[in-house]
């Protein structure tokens, strides 16, 4: 039988075309397809069967007297069931076309029908957007990718992949792989190990983040560095977070913190446009990330919507509300945030917002609600007309708004006025495009660099200070000095690049000369023999000529993540773990054997 070949390379002995891409420009062509039964209808003595492939969905009719064998196979043709058919493209008969499918306005009337192989009844529903549980869908995850929409996001990640590869190539990138069994590389999780077999008693750790060798990559003059690389970090899981996860990681010679962020703008920037169409709006907003912390109460910033928070220490210092000057006082801050239009929250509604804030530690939410002339609160008695309007001015209220106010540490402050703005923006719907986890809508996208970050951080667990990005940032220069005398207030050549509120990726300049080396490390509290030990080899080979560098990484999951306006990490994953780290399908990880053990000497 004569096959017209339409497309080269999806031709095979089972097709000629894919189901999606038939329309009405292929009627009276001749067509072999090749996929899986999403439904069958039996109907006034013809049978009807959706056949589904990665490209979409089509029509196909049998008809008794066209092939009888044909017609009665198809009689026993289940769901997910493998088929081939062959036969005519034809227009859909008046008012039986389906505006719902791209494929509505024709069909396939078959005259040759091939079981391919047969299917089980599948634990849920091929289908768009299907509402089963996730373990199962875990479980059964070669099913749960055969959904459209998860096919869309791994096909998005692809072109996502795809983008970056031929941007970064342009740029002068080069694609270098690093390797997976190696030493530590703190960023500060817990590391996966693997045992030596042939070294009793010594493991590799599978890398954090392929940051040393990228920045020997840089010593070893490769100028410009790239990797779309697997990461992996033991750390508690979240929605966001997998044990394995993908980064974009990028190291430049001969930089500034401006160049880097310029180069990794121009890369997102370009990638967005690419998939989405979207242009997005250069030079991305910059914050230090004091002004972040000021302002949002958060170094992700989601800068969506406005509702800043406002420093109103200054106006309420001197009022006779003791929690207020007695609050400041003590060193504390008294901020506030403004609802527009706030000024009608019922009593119930405020009540609700009091209990978030003290679920983000703070001791409690004072509010002043402004009502035409007047202010209505349970702090007015302590207040007069103007001081009242004082706080109004500095808050930024106007006539309808509710002013809330927190009093307390002024890094409690942050956290519960930060975490508060976000709660209110989602309860009142000022955030476009969100809650829509089903991929429809991206709404708008709102990049921000925060920059600046501290050097150092204590760490209470650790009783010691921490990097608060990793060992090998750079200070910013005129606060070297500092690393020694106050090593908290020194600030680092560093960055990070949110979207929506979330952290898409960090990067820094980095320490590229021995002695400066030596001394961050000393910071935070590394012996020299440690020290030696560790990252003996990158002490020395910062002797051997190293050139000024520093770079950035993204995480690809993430961004994948929010261009595809999914709420889950790991609806953008072919093969993800659980919140436990469990792969439900392969069953990873299992105990090995008592065999298996010795040789590892375990
Ligand atoms: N290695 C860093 C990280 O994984 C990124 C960087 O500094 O380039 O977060």
């Amino acid at each position: 039988m004569q096959v017209k070949v339409m497309q080269e390379g999806i031709s095979t002995r089972y097709r000629t075309r894919m189901c999606g891409e038939l329309g009405k420009a292929d009627i009276g062509s001749r067509v072999a397809l090749a996929g899986w039964v999403q439904k069958r209808r039996d109907l006034g003595g013809l049978i009807f069967l959706d056949l589904r492939d990665r490209s979409g969905i089509v029509q196909v009719v049998f008809n008794p007297d066209l092939n009888k064998g044909a017609y009665e196979l198809a009689q026993e043709v289940r769901g997910e069931y493998v088929v081939k058919v062959e036969g005519e493209v034809t227009a859909r008969p008046e008012g039986t076309v389906n505006p719902s499918i791209p494929t509505g306005e024709v069909e396939v009337r078959a005259d040759a029908l091939e079981v391919l192989n047969a299917a089980r009844t599948p634990p849920f529903y091929i289908i768009e957007n299907v509402d089963a549980d996730e373990t199962l869908r875990l479980k059964y995850r070669y099913l749960d990718l055969r959904r459209p929409d998860m096919q869309r996001n791994l096909i998005l990640r692809h072109k996502i992949m795809m983008a970056i590869r031929r941007y970064l190539d342009a740029e002068g990138f080069v694609e270098i792989e690093t390797p997976m069994l190696t030493r530590s590389t703190p960023e500060g999780a817990r590391d996966y190990v693997v045992p030596s077999r042939v070294n009793p008693g010594c493991f590799y750790a599978l890398p954090q983040s392929p940051q040393l060798f990228k920045q020997l990559l840089m010593v070893a003059g490769m100028d410009r560095y790239f990797q779309i690389v697997r990461c992996f970090r033991d750390e508690d899981l979240r929605a966001d977070r997998q044990p394995e996860f993908t980064q974009v990681d990028m190291e430049m010679s001969f930089v500034e913190p401006e160049d880097v962020m310029m180069c990794a703008e121009g890369l997102v920037a370009e990638v967005v446009r690419e998939v989405t169409g979207l242009s997005v709006r250069r030079p991305f907003l910059r914050l230090t990330y004091r002004e972040a912390m000021d302002r949002y109460g958060s170094d992700k910033p989601d800068t969506r919507f406005g509702m800043e928070i406002k420093d109103v220490s200054g106006v309420v210092a001197d009022s006779g509300f003791k929690v207020f000057s007695e609050c400041i006082a003590s060193g504390g801050k008294v901020k506030a945030i403004v609802v527009q239009g706030g000024a009608k929250f019922s009593r119930k509604e405020i009540d609700a917002l009091a209990d978030f804030v003290k679920g983000c530690g703070a001791r409690g939410l004072a509010w002043v609600a402004v009502e035409g002339e007047r202010f209505r609160s349970p702090i007015a008695k302590f207040f007069d007309e103007a001081g009242l309007a004082r706080l109004a001015n500095a808050a930024g209220a106007s006539e309808g708004d509710l002013i809330l106010v927190v009093a307390d540490a002024p890094a409690v402050v942050s956290e519960a006025l930060g975490r508060l703005r976000v709660h209110l923006a989602r309860k009142l719907g000022l955030i476009d495009g969100e809650g829509d986890g089903g991929g429809q809508g991206r709404g708008q996208l709102a990049f921000v660099w925060v920059t600046q970050f501290p050097l150092l951080e204590y760490d209470e667990e650790e009783g010691r200070n921490v990097a608060v990005h990793h060992p090998f940032t750079s200070p910013v220069d005129e606060d070297i000095d500092l690393l020694e005398t106050d090593p908290l207030s020194v600030r680092a050549k560093s960055y990070d690049l949110v979207l929506n509120g979330v952290e898409l990726g960090g990067g820094s300049i980095r320490i590229h000369r021995r002695d400066i080396q030596e001394r961050m490390f000393r910071a935070l509290g590394m012996r020299p023999e440690e020290a030696q030990d560790k990252f003996g080899f990158l002490l020395e080979a910062f002797e051997y000529g190293t050139p000024p560098h520093g770079g950035i990484a993204f995480g690809l999951d993430r961004f994948v993540m929010l261009l595809a306006g999914r709420d889950s990490i790991r609806d953008v994953i072919a093969f993800p773990k659980t919140q436990r780290a469990v792969c439900l399908m392969t069953g990873a990880p299992a105990p090995i054997t008592d065999r298996q053990r010795q040789e590892l000497h375990l």
